[in-house]
């Protein structure tokens, strides 16, 4: 619904008796109580779902490796309003105006990407949240969250994707320590390890091969020393990879190319090339499906209540919200009444029935 005030805008629905066992209470006292809730327990709330699941084993993982992606999010700026929780940062002003002291949240989020079920759409799980807090970079945040995630979701997922932020020697290091493995884009070409990789690529000729559509030539140099603060020497996997495109201006095919490298602790005997290739793209999946739908579909940047304890369960429970949507759609609904119907068209269906359930004669 996108606002407090919209919800309570309903309050007379009888849809809320119906399935609350009750009457919904005011927007006030909403935001109240997601100031005063304990996000522990709604932690435990999204590891009831992702417990269910997995016994019932919705949650295949790739081959024998469960894989999960990890992103920041900026959820909101602002220059009025501020809470205990809020970074700061000095927008700095153009044509003589003065600097400004602009405030913001960020948080490190981690999904779950399992492997789809024959005949059906995977069931990617938003796992955890963890607040970014003033004076710390985004990739302290990550091992916070990653330490919690890890000691509640031992073995969720063996594998951890991230952008080119997190190739780092601490977030490799600190995924070692735990057992898991991490892949993340390599970017930077002042790293000796990428000069490295460079030398390599201009020396040794591709292998042919393909991702999805793409035409794809591949290098896969393992065992590469030349990153030595890792406790174990590295992969790099580049993909040149082709594909066409219709051009909007004559329909006629342009042809495009994307140039990727990764960079991971993933054992070539193990994990193909094409295979570390699929979950380079894969990273991807935390944008499109994630951040993307919770931004559009389930409004999560949206501040309810501007405090730090209302952000972070307002978020948890819109993760909650989120992975028993996606279940209930995959596992639920009978693939006859699914056929031809989007998830939007569910999600409108259902707050169709919020809003057909009011008595317009009573006032609110
Ligand atoms: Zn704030």
């Amino acid at each position: 619904m996108g606002s407090l005030n919209a919800l309570e805008l309903t309050a007379r629905s009888r849809f809320f008796p119906h399935w609350l066992g009750q009457s919904v209470c005011s927007a006030d006292t909403i935001g109240r109580i997601h100031a005063l809730m304990d996000a522990a327990g709604l932690r435990q709330g999204i590891h009831h779902i992702y417990d269910r699941l997995k016994r019932n084993k919705a949650l295949p993982d790739h081959g024998g490796i469960g894989v999960a992606a990890l992103d920041g999010h900026e959820s909101h700026t602002s220059y009025l309003q501020h809470c205990a929780g809020c970074l700061e940062r000095t927008i700095h002003g153009k044509d003589g105006k003065a600097d400004r002291i602009q405030f913001y949240h960020r948080q490190v989020t981690l999904m779950l990407l399992p492997a789809a079920r024959p005949g059906s759409e995977p069931i990617r799980l938003l796992l955890d949240v963890e607040p970014q807090r003033a004076g710390e970079d985004e990739l302290a945040t990550a091992l916070r969250l990653l330490a919690r995630v890890i000691g509640f979701y031992p073995r969720a997922f063996d594998l951890v994707l991230a952008d080119a932020l997190y190739a780092t020697a601490p977030f490799f290091n600190f995924l070692l320590t735990h057992g898991k493995h991490a892949l993340t884009v390599l970017k930077d070409d002042r790293r000796h390890l990428y000069q490295d990789a460079a030398a390599l690529f201009a020396a040794v000729a591709p292998r042919e091969g393909a991702f999805g559509t793409r035409k794809c030539s591949w290098w896969d140099f393992p065992d590469l020393l030349s990153w030595p603060q890792v406790h174990t020497p590295v992969r790099v996997v580049r993909s040149l990879e082709t594909h066409s495109v219709k051009r909007q201006l004559d329909g006629k095919d342009e042809l495009k190319t994307s140039d990727w490298t990764w960079v991971t602790t993933l054992p070539v005997h193990a994990v193909s090339t094409a295979r570390a290739v699929g979950f380079g793209h894969q990273r991807w999946d935390i944008e499109n499906h994630g951040f993307n739908e919770l931004v559009n579909g389930w409004h999560a940047d949206h501040i309810y209540k501007h405090d730090p304890n209302a952000i972070e369960c307002f978020l948890l429970i819109a993760f909650l919200a989120f992975n028993i949507f996606h279940t209930f759609f995959a596992r639920n609904l009978k693939p006859q009444i699914r056929q031809g119907r989007t998830r939007i068209f569910w999600s409108r269906f259902m707050v169709a029935e919020i809003y057909a359930a009011i008595n317009p004669a009573i006032s609110p």
